[in-house]
Formats: structure tokens, C-alpha cells, sequence
């Protein structure tokens, strides 16, 4: 199945995953846009939907395991794993580093695909990629529900993401929309009155 960005923006809309208007960020910045994946993942069929997409992609590559860095990335590379019928497994972090633990195993020239929910940096799927290599085994590509990088983000093998989001963010100090004069809303509570 082949889905357009208009029908997949809709999805993020209706589970409101994302939202338009204008927002205070955990940073402390003000953005035109908040975004969180786990909205629409918390519904299995929009995982299954979202997933394909980026199964379906690698479908020609040849992969015998999929992983994930914890937490966001498991049930996208889980669900990825289930649909090209691989192994699964994930790494978590252990004194901030992204480690295999659980006895989770990488064999040398294993074929590996990263997977991921959100990219913004890339930070993750970057120490992913370091545990691969540093078991001589192949990263084959990577793919992510959601990139938010503005396209910045090259992990130098294949990728692909289901949807760009780009966001607009400024100081609080130099916000535009706080110029319009349009309510800031802080995500996950009531609104903040001015
Ligand atoms: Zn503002």
C-alpha cells in the first residue's frame, strides 16, 4: 500500500500526535508546532500502518535483525521485525550509554536495520549504529516514523522516515506568535493565561 503525506499528516492530526498553534517547549522555547509520537503509536493499527510504510521500503534489503534504541524506537523496530518476519532486539541505556543487555547479541557480519520513532538530532540511532559497527556487523539502513530534523540529520547508510515535520521554534523572548498575540499552551496541562 502506498499512502500520500496528506493521508499520513491526517493520521498524526486525528490522534493528535500533532498539534498546530503555539506551544512552550520543555526547552523553554515557543514553537508553531508539538509533537508526540507515542500519541499516535499508542493505537496498534496506526503502528501497523505507520510501520509497513518503512517495511515495505526495506523489504529488497537483505536484514537479518532489526533494533531499536529504547524506549520510543521498540514498538516501531518491534513491529518493523514482525512484518519482515526478523529478529528483534533493542538497546537500552545503562550509565547513559546505549547498551545490549537482556542477552541480546550482535554476531559478526549480521545485517542490521535501525529503526526509530523521532529523529531530531539523531543522537540515538547514531550510538545504535557505533554498537553494530562495533560488533563487525552491517548496518543495512535506517528508518524512522517521524524525521523533525529539517532534513539536517545523514546517518550514511539508507534512510527513509514515513514523514518530515518541519517546526519553527524561537526564544520565548523573540517569539513571532507571541507578537500575534496568540495563546501559548504548554502540551499535557490546561492553557497558560497570559
Ligand atoms: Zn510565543
Amino acid at each position: 500500500m502506498n499512502y500520500s503525506d496528506e493521508e499520513i499528516l491526517e493520521i498524526f492530526k486525528k490522534t493528535e500526535a500533532l498539534l498546530e498553534g503555539h506551544f512552550l517547549l520543555t526547552s523553554g522555547r515557543h514553537s508553531n508546532v508539538y509533537f508526540q509520537c507515542a500519541k499516535v503509536l499508542q493505537y496498534p493499527k496506526y503502528n501497523e500502518l505507520l510501520s509497513s510504510i518503512i517495511a515495505s521500503y526495506f523489504n529488497t534489503f537483505e536484514i537479518d535483525t532489526v533494533i531499536a534504541p529504547a524506549i520510543g524506537g521498540i514498538v516501531v523496530g518491534q513491529e518493523v521485525a514482525r512484518q519482515l518476519n526478523k529478529k528483534f532486539i533493542f538497546a537500552e541505556r545503562e550509565d547513559k550509554t546505549l547498551t545490549l543487555r537482556r542477552g541480546f547479541s550482535i554476531k559478526e557480519g549480521e545485517k542490521v536495520l535501525v529503526c526509530e520513532d523521532v529523529v531530531t538530532t539523531g543522537g540515538s540511532v547514531f550510538e545504535v549504529i557505533d554498537i553494530v559497527k562495533s560488533h563487525n556487523a552491517i548496518v543495512q539502513g535506517v528508518g524512522f516514523i517521524v524525521d523533525r530534523s529539517n532534513g539536517k540529520v545523514n546517518f550514511g547508510f539508507p534512510q527513509m522516515s514515513t514523514m518530515k515535520i518541519d517546526a519553527i521554534s524561537f526564544p520565548a523572548e523573540e517569539c513571532e506568535l507571541c507578537k500575534k498575540g496568540l495563546q501559548l499552551v504548554k502540551p499535557g496541562s490546561k492553557k497558560i493565561p497570559h
